[in-house]
């Protein structure tokens, strides 16, 4: 017999440090993304688990049925359109390049030449910095998490990495020893996301209760309890 709706539990996955949207602070998992997942299941009354996979395993979870649905501070791109549905779109956001604190010899791409750029699989830093990378002459370094491919390039062993400038910002804001030097460039907001064709119901739980919490302030308070008035 088929369980109902009702009694479904949704796997849900996220990333593992992508602050302020999903990291760990004292052992447990908070951050934008999941504070709004919890209050849109709340209004909506649904019942998930969530599941910090990392993102490029959650793109795959999502993709095989593994997981219901994810929630990573994932961009909506046309691409991603042919294999994903995708909610309203809930922040928005764009890639940027990030240097070493200290690195008075980047200013521009141009400067990237003959080096080392860390990217993370699976995401749209990874993506862009690829689309430009025989233009500039640098060499991709793939890591599976922000936190090491931060790392790669605070330890100097990469000159740049390609993230999402709320992130970055973010990050520096606290402390990281990073800083930005070019414009970002032009992106595309955030969504939840199911499997193409899949999941429709929970896709429309997903919008009903983001425009709730839109509507009676839960979403501005939720952003605000991580970036407070720097948004
Ligand atoms: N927004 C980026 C993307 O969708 C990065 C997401 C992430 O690293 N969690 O590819």
């Amino acid at each position: 017999v088929a369980q109902s709706e009702e009694g479904k539990t949704y796997q849900i996955g996220t990333d593992v440090t992508f602050a302020p949207f999903e990291f760990q602070r004292d052992g447990k998992y908070v951050g934008i993304d999941l504070d709004l997942l919890a209050a849109i299941a709340k209004d909506q009354n649904f019942k998930y688990e969530l599941k910090p996979l990392g993102f490029n395993a959650a793109l795959q979870g999502v993709q095989s049925n593994q997981l219901d649905g994810m929630i990573a501070g994932m961009s909506i791109t046309d691409t991603r359109k042919q294999t994903f549905d995708f909610s309203d779109p809930y922040y928005e956001s764009g890639v940027v390049m990030a240097i070493g604190q200290d690195d008075n010899t980047i200013k521009s791409y141009e400067d990237l030449r003959g080096k080392r750029v860390a990217v993370k699989t699976g995401t749209e830093g990874y993506n862009f910095a690829n689309s430009i990378k025989d233009k500039y002459g640098f060499t991709l370094v793939p890591f599976d998490d922000s936190a090491q491919m931060y790392e790669e390039v605070v330890i100097g062993n990469s000159a740049a990495c390609f993230e999402d400038f709320p992130v970055i910002a973010f990050g520096i804001q606290q402390g990281m020893k990073l800083k930005v030097v070019t414009e970002k460039e032009k992106g595309s907001p955030y969504g939840f996301a199911v499997n193409k064709g899949q999941n429709q119901e929970l896709l429309q739980k997903f919008n009903a209760g983001l425009k709730n919490i839109k509507a009676s302030g839960e979403y501005d308070q939720i952003v605000s309890n991580y970036l407070g008035n720097t948004k």
